[in-house]
């Protein structure tokens, strides 16, 4: 399987051939924070058939454990830890065409979002709200 993908900016790219270890959505409070987003998708890959180019930093956000990022735009790119040294999670949001990712399986449920509930039962619109609704979530409810 060969897969690619880029950061916002396009700084730092990546390629892949190799087999897909996991396709999983993270609900964990330290995904949650790392991103600034309720959950994070992805793809898990074999570190010896990735390859980047362009300057990445990381983020020890726990010991051993590393979360990289573009420096120029601060897209997230992976997260990885020593305890899992045969695989590296490739955020999927970055893939070049993210509309292929299948997720099969989603971890730490208890610090799942709950208002991700919601979603299907609120308004929704093509492009950003235009006129906001002027109630407050506890008038619409
Ligand atoms: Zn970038
Ligand atoms: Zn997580």
């Amino acid at each position: 399987m060969a897969l690619d993908g880029h950061c916002m900016c396009g700084v730092v790219t990546w390629t892949y051939s190799g087999d897909v270890t996991r396709n999983l959505v993270c609900h964990c409070a330290d995904c949650q924070r790392a991103t600034s987003a309720p959950f994070t998708a992805f793809l898990g890959m074999r570190p010896e058939q990735l390859r980047w180019t362009g300057e990445i930093r990381h983020y020890e956000s726990s010991p051993n454990t590393f979360r990289g990022f573009c420096p120029s735009c601060g897209s997230r790119l992976y997260f990885r830890s020593d305890r899992w040294p045969h695989e590296i999670h490739v955020h999927a949001a970055t893939m070049a065409n993210p509309e292929d990712y299948l997720p099969d399986a989603q971890v730490f449920m208890p610090s799942r979002a709950k208002w991700l509930d919601r979603l299907p039962s609120i308004t929704a619109h093509e492009g950003f709200q235009q006129q906001p609704s002027g109630h407050s979530p506890a008038e619409t409810r």
